[in-house]
């Protein structure tokens, strides 16, 4: 299995990396924010994907429950853009719930940590590896 990297493009800035069965994404699924960070791999990964509109499709006509879960949930997100709280995600750097990684204290600290490293070349470099 390859490993998985989030990474912050236009910070060049490497976050933290994927564990197996460890999830992301969820933020924009529930709420529907556009994306703040990319997810690479190095080297082969299988991925389960849960396309968002499909989902809600499927829980609006059996699910009432879960519907009022998922709007509950996008609405305390949109009321409240800078607290994870609701869907208990830890910040990867550390680990306290509540925020996620771009938004830690800490961050300052490690943005850009990929312009003067390898790591960025690396990562490029994995994406466009053949076998040999
Ligand atoms: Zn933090």
């Amino acid at each position: 299995m390859g490993n998985m990297i989030i990474v912050q493009e236009s910070t060049q800035t490497f976050i933290s990396e994927l564990q197996v069965n460890q999830v992301f994404g969820q933020i924009s699924f529930f709420s529907g924010r556009p994306r703040t960070v990319t997810v690479k791999s190095r080297g082969f990964s299988e991925l389960m994907y849960l396309d968002q509109m499909m989902f809600l499709k499927s829980i609006y006509t059996k699910h009432s429950h879960a519907v009022k879960v998922y709007e509950d949930l996008r609405y305390k997100l949109i009321e409240n853009p800078k607290n994870f709280t609701p869907l208990y995600l830890k910040c990867y750097h550390c680990q306290l719930k509540g925020h996620i990684a771009i938004d830690c204290d800490f961050y300052q600290h490690i943005k850009g940590n990929l312009t003067n490293q390898n790591d960025m070349r690396f990562t490029q470099d994995e994406n466009h590896k053949q076998e040999i």
